[in-house]
């Protein structure tokens, strides 16, 4: 597969492979959003008994995602704003919470692969899949062209594929034979990284024979492991057939669902970034007390806290008081208050820069020390390229912002901007400090919703006109 564009980001505070468990909490907060969900159909009463496993609420708009108790515990629905708490919890066997008379009838109507569906989507292993273009939850009784699984996780510092499969690879593969049993020709291309390392062998070892994986290796490149862009190198076409996409966590979760019928409630995120004694990797259930993770790991008082990875990842406000269910690790820097005294005229002798142009150019590669400080001010463009070079969607940012600016959303249009990935690149590359993807990023709604209202617009005439030709007729 040919790449483009792409950069690795040398930062400290990397996670270790090691992963500690969390200590279990008193209370659990759950939040009723997460980047692709909304739980907005509550599905419990204040002051009910639940044990883990039971659906407390659940997406309407997203084929019904539950949100599952992770232990049982006390129902309390106001006691946090858009959250669910769970008071007095306790960690007992967790059990399925699916109804009997529900199996019979979609086996009626669907047969066994109808069962194996519905599990996944109510012991919630069905969240951790995505459309391959789009990134949304796709139809579980859809049909995928094909299905593309990722042991890679290149964005600093969300967990690695190497540390959630540690001592699980068994797991892996039957997760991976029970995703083969949901289709009926179509591929799986599993992306590995193109090194000889020992987790390399260890996966190559444990699928040789099962000729239905395609192995695709891909260099440690950001963003090369980004969904889009390996469906369109891998050329599958994004059209009415969806390429299911999943990671390593994900076909872990498929495992438990399907071969133990157990609800997926554990997550194993990473903890990382310079404002943490020790990064590295955790396991907790969501709605784990986003305090207790402060307490133990962040030693900065003043501590910017990021929901995900440094590039693509989104600030965790202070309304946020548990994990949410998509969280795949959360990112500690130092915050800045005040600028650095006299930064600018440093040589930058700790500093890496794309462009190059500090003294830190001269030494052997090295990790450095990231904070929020951005030394220096946003700047109009100048045309320096740096962001178009490491563009993986092969377009061109600079021209893109340079139409945005001036309101030319149709030749934004042209210019491709629905090919971006959001991967962030661009943004961090620019020496300008232009926040290019979030402008692009906008725009793509932008006129996502214009081409939504045109087609409802369309729509309404084409209505009228039927209920015109009615009348006229009767
Ligand atoms: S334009 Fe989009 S795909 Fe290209 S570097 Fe920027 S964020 Fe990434
Ligand atoms: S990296 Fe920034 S300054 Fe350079 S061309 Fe792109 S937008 Fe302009």
């Amino acid at each position: 597969m040919r790449f483009r564009g792409g950069y690795n980001i040398l930062l400290k505070g990397r996670p270790d492979s090691a992963i500690e468990v969390m200590p279990e909490p008193k209370i659990l907060c759950l939040p009723l959003r997460s980047r692709r969900f909304t739980f907005s159909e509550i599905c419990v009463k204040d002051g009910q008994s639940v044990s883990g496993g039971d659906v407390l609420a659940n997406d309407p708009n997203n084929y019904a995602v539950p949100l599952l108790a992770p232990r049982a515990g006390t129902v309390r629905l106001k006691a946090v704003e858009d959250h669910i708490v769970l008071e007095d919890t306790a960690q007992l066997e967790e059990h399925a919470d699916i109804v009997g008379e529900e199996l019979s009838h979609i086996e009626q109507e669907m047969g066994a692969a109808g069962i194996k569906r519905y599990k996944l989507l109510v012991l919630g292993a069905w969240q951790f899949f995505c459309d391959a273009h789009t990134g949304a939850l796709p139809d579980p009784l859809g049909t995928p062209q094909a299905i593309i699984v990722s042991t890679v996780s290149l964005e600093p510092f969300v967990a690695r594929g190497d540390v959630q499969l540690h001592k699980r690879l068994l797991n892996f593969t039957r997760g991976l034979e029970q995703l083969q049993s949901l289709l009926e020709y179509q591929p799986i291309y599993l992306v590995m990284p193109d090194i000889k390392s020992e987790f390399a062998n260890l996966i190559r070892n444990h699928i040789r024979g099962r000729a239905w994986v395609k192995v695709v290796e891909i260099p440690l490149m950001y963003p090369y492991d980004d969904f889009a862009i390996l469906a369109r190198g891998l050329g599958l076409k994004p059209n009415e057939v969806p390429v299911w996409a999943v990671r390593t966590e994900g076909v872990l979760a498929v495992d438990r669902a399907l071969t133990l019928t157990k609800p997926c409630t554990v997550r194993i995120i990473s903890i990382g970034g310079i404002g943490v004694n020790s990064p590295t990797h955790i396991k907790v259930v969501p709605g784990y007390p986003i305090e207790k993770i402060k307490d133990k790991y962040v030693f900065e008082p003043a501590a910017r806290m990021i929901n995900g990875g440094i590039l693509t990842g989104e600030i965790l406000g202070t309304k946020t008081l548990g994990i949410d269910t998509e969280c795949r690790g959360i990112t500690i820097l130092p915050e800045l208050k005040d600028r650095e005294f006299l930064r600018f005229i440093r040589p930058g002798w700790d500093r890496n820069c794309y462009a190059e142009c500090f003294l830190g150019s001269l030494r052997a590669k090295f990790r450095e020390r990231l904070t929020t400080g951005i030394c220096g001010e946003a700047r109009p463009c100048i045309s320096c390229n740096f962001c178009e070079e490491v563009c993986p969607a092969n377009i061109t940012p600079h021209l893109i912002h340079k139409y945005l600016y001036r309101g030319l959303i149709e030749e934004a249009e042209q210019a491709r901007v629905d090919l971006c990935v959001e991967c962030g690149l661009c943004s961090f590359v620019c020496p300008s400090k232009i926040d290019l993807r979030k402008q692009i990023n906008d725009a793509k709604m932008l006129i996502a919703e214009e081409k939504e209202e045109i087609r409802r617009e369309r729509f309404r005439q084409e209505e009228a006109r039927k209920q015109a030709v009615k009348e006229n007729s009767g």
